[in-house]
């Protein structure tokens, strides 16, 4: 089992090739796993190939793309699914957003886990990822060096109730600038768990907020494209959730824009609040140590300082799979 990078995850197994999150539509296999809807992970989706995801992920994609994804195999979380001779596939909740999944591979007695987009602790909407064990891993390194440690989360919505009040009691708008998927759903589970201020929203959240409530969410929000809503946004006291300004119409009060993510926790233009869907290095480290994965490539982010440390302080065979060199491979045990 030798994953290689090219435009996405490859791994050939005897005669099934398998790709992971392709990010162009050149790139076909005779599976393609799709771990969660997020648009760098589905760009290079197309109808060709057998694509293997959760039923959730492909009514997201639809919901975003307005595209019908054909030729789909959809699974539940621990279901496994045979795809080629001794070769079995299975989805496990990954906690990034919802529908997002790791990928667990088996053949001839060995694992291989993919674990596309993860976060390893409770957030406001979703479960931490199942920590899964496997012989080989590839682990996403978004925030895979050392400084990148997040605040309790609980700090983290203090800090964003407290903007809250203060925007609404000075005659401004309170507007979050976020992700139509995962981000979005956390804040508003947020605001509606400790306040009842109304919140509206652009289509593309109101669109990807309604799957969430087909699937057991319980998320109370306004369109803004509707009458409600804008009587709503007139009348002065709400929160805005916005994939983008620019879908806020003409007004007469002061809007004041605020972001979501965890590069706040270093990086950030305005107000920013440090609140990720990914696992930061804490997590990352716990979860490659209890995973007892004898290989790791690391994808995404920090990959190179990921694999660094693994190696350095850990002895852990590792490298990251866009820059894997023939010395990396030499130095892996062979467990394939
Ligand atoms: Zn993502």
């Amino acid at each position: 089992m030798h994953p290689k990078w090219s435009k996405g995850i490859h791994l050939n197994l005897d005669n099934k090739k398998i790709v992971f999150d392709p990010n162009s539509t050149k790139t076909v296999g005779d599976v393609t796993a799709i771990s969660h809807a997020h648009s760098d992970h589905v760009s290079g989706v197309t109808n060709r190939s057998l694509k293997i995801t959760t039923s959730s992920t492909k009514k997201i994609f639809e919901t975003r793309s307005r595209r019908t994804l054909r030729n789909v195999k959809t699974l539940k979380y621990g279901v496994k699914q045979e795809i080629g001779d001794n070769i079995t596939i299975s989805l496990h909740d990954s906690g990034h957003v919802l529908g997002s999944s790791q990928f667990k591979i088996t053949c001839d007695g060995k694992t291989l886990v993919y674990t596309g987009d993860i976060n390893c602790v409770d957030t406001f909407t979703l479960k931490a990822a199942e920590q899964l064990e496997s012989d080989i891993l590839i682990i996403e390194s978004t925030y895979g060096a050392p400084g990148w440690i997040f605040p309790p989360r609980s700090q983290t919505v203090a800090e964003i109730l407290h903007w809250i009040v203060e925007q609404i009691k000075t005659g401004n708008l309170p507007v979050f600038k976020v992700y139509s998927l995962g981000k979005a759903q956390e804040i508003i589970g947020i605001l509606n768990n400790f306040t009842h201020v109304p919140i509206v929203v652009d289509d593309v959240t109101f669109k990807v907020n309604e799957v969430h409530n087909e699937n057991g969410f319980n998320l109370t929000y306004l369109q803004l494209d509707s009458e409600e809503g804008r009587e709503i946004l007139h009348s002065g006291e709400c929160v805005c959730v916005v994939s983008s300004v620019r879908k806020i119409p003409s007004y007469d009060k002061r809007i004041r824009v605020a972001s979501a993510t965890g590069w706040a926790l270093h990086f950030s233009k305005g107000v920013s609040f440090c609140l990720s869907s990914h696992a930061d290095f804490n997590q990352l480290l716990n979860y490659v140590l209890e995973s007892g994965a004898k290989k790791v490539y690391t994808v995404y982010g920090h990959d190179k300082q990921f694999a660094n440390v693994l190696k350095k302080k850990y002895k852990i065979a590792a490298a990251p799979l866009r820059f894997i060199s023939q010395r990396d491979l030499k130095e892996f045990p062979q467990v394939s």
